[in-house]
């Protein structure tokens, strides 16, 4: 826990196991989506890495509980301080191995840390019922041991809305970042070890046999998990066999609704961004614009030229809003929907064609009035293309805004505060915004309904998520 201000070295990467950077002998890089080129090499741990990060969090865990709330607090906030001054850094890894533009690996390093501070500065509730001769206590207590499982998509920002919670309750964390963007996580948390105790907070990188390794361990009290619901799904089954504690933060198929009453000129470039902020890849991207048919076409016509606005690049180039798909696989992914799409024959309204080039770029995509069923409407595309659906009744647009298994996040557009309000609590989603999305707070609970996940993050139920409950009948 020495000096905070010299600048981490970012020219290489190590696990961090045990306070210690640990190098192994197999590496592996991931690849800079816009251009092509190799990332760093970072460690492929193995399952003696595993062990060994496992026993020193457990470790670590009994005086981590011990020192005061308080203490844990104000190591965080320190955390938070150093992370704002390598600002700069991680943002350029961000655009580097996430491939987002400027603008937005700010934004992301912006929540990243406003989310250590925000969630650090929630107190823990704790009830209390006074009878004759004794006091009913209900409180919060550590679970144990955590492994946090971080997506490609927000590697920062989800890190840190995992490890400040699971910290300040007293609780030891070990990160596994994606293969596809390791390289900002495991630097993050080499940034901790400045302010943690060894074990406290540990990372390891690795391939795909890294992540069930972590879940099927027996010493870990809890995973949280943010991912896809496909994976989710096995995560939840391996955590099964100990009663592991689960947070699942999975997939999304948000609607719109859009009202016949908006101002299409201002709510159009909206949904526009909303759809196609992060290239599509955001649990929360608009995935289904339902529009009223009223004012489809000329919905339809702003949309598109707004889209068209939106320019597509390497991150560090000005005014770029969507930088590339985040990796190959999701690359074949999209393009196979796309193709999909073409041979249905559905309506293209927007063309995006995807050039060719070293990078994962694919032009922003919109289809006019695809069947329901289409998998167009029916899957998380999670890339740039988007279906525009038209609706003639608000009951029509809520049911079918809520027949899907997903649950995760909605939004009404509408120049009608009163019947916004209202249509919004038709909605069967963990969030749901009034003429704006992907607003998020850390201050409330965020989570899934149906297949979207299970549990909350953030907020005080985000705290509590990291404790067991415990009443005490005390004597008095
Ligand atoms: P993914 O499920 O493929 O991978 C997520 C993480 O799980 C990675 O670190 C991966 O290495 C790991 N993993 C893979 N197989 C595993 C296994 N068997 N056991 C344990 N870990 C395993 O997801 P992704 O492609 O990285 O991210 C995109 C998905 O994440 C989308 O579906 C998106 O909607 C979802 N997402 C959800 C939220 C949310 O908060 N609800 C936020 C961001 C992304």
């Amino acid at each position: 826990m020495g000096s905070t201000h010299h600048p981490l070295d970012w020219s290489s990467y190590a696990n961090v196991i045990d306070g210690r950077l640990s190098s192994t002998a197999q590496v592996r890089h991931s690849i800079n989506p816009a251009t092509g080129e190799d990332n760093p090499d970072v460690p492929v741990s193995t399952q003696d890495d595993v062990e060994e990060a496992m026993q020193a969090a457990k470790r670590a865990q009994v005086g981590w509980a011990a020192i005061s709330y308080e203490d844990r607090r104000k190591a965080l906030l320190a955390f938070a301080d150093a992370v704002e001054a390598e600002f700069k850094a991680f943002s350029d890894m961000l655009i580097r191995e996430q491939g987002k533009p400027r603008q937005f690996a700010d934004f992301e390093m912006n929540i990243a840390i406003k989310w250590i501070r925000t969630m650090t500065n929630l107190d823990l509730p704790t009830h209390k019922i006074e009878e004759e001769g004794k006091t009913i206590v209900t409180r919060y207590t550590p679970l144990g041991v955590v492994v946090a499982i971080i997506p490609w998509n927000y590697p920062i920002f989800l890190a840190t809305g995992k490890i400040a919670p699971c910290l300040v309750t007293g609780n030891t964390m070990i990160v596994k970042p994606s293969p596809f963007t390791p390289c900002g996580g495991l630097k993050l948390v080499e940034l901790g070890q400045r302010f943690f105790p060894p074990g406290v907070l540990q990372a390891l990188s690795g391939d795909d046999n890294l992540g069930p390794w972590l879940t099927s361990h027996p010493i870990p009290a809890k995973i949280s998990f943010t991912g896809s619901t496909f994976t989710g799904k096995k995560v939840m089954e391996t955590a099964s066999k100990t009663l592991k504690r689960v947070t699942l933060e999975l997939g999304g198929n948000d609607p719109a609704i859009v009202c016949e009453d908006v101002d299409i000129a201002d709510v159009a470039p909206k949904i526009a961004q909303f759809a196609f902020l992060n290239t599509g890849q955001i649990c929360l991207a608009l995935k289904r614009v339902y529009v009223h048919e009223r004012i489809f076409e000329d919905f339809k016509a702003a949309m598109i030229a707004a889209t068209r606005l939106l320019k597509v690049g390497e991150g560090n180039e000005p005014g770029v809003f969507m930088g590339p798909i985040q990796n190959k696989m999701q690359y074949e992914r999209v393009k196979g929907l796309y193709e999909h799409v073409k041979e249905e024959k559905l309506d293209i309204s927007l063309e995006g064609d995807i050039p060719s080039g070293s990078g994962y770029f694919i032009n922003p995509t919109i289809v006019d009035r695809p069947p329901e069923n289409s998998r167009l409407v029916a899957e998380e595309p999670f890339g740039p293309i988007v279906p525009l659906l038209s609706y003639s009744t608000y009951e029509e647009a809520i049911s079918r805004a809520n027949d899907t298994h997903y649950g995760l996040g909605a939004s009404i557009w509408s120049g009608s505060s009163e019947r916004a309000n209202e249509l919004a609590q038709k909605i069967q989603a963990g969030t749901v915004w009034v003429n704006t999305h992907f607003h998020l707070d850390g201050r409330v609970p965020f989570g899934g309904h149906k297949e979207s996940g299970i549990g909350t993050e953030w907020g005080v139920s985000g705290l509590v998520s990291y404790c067991n409950s415990q009443t005490l009948f005390l004597e008095k």
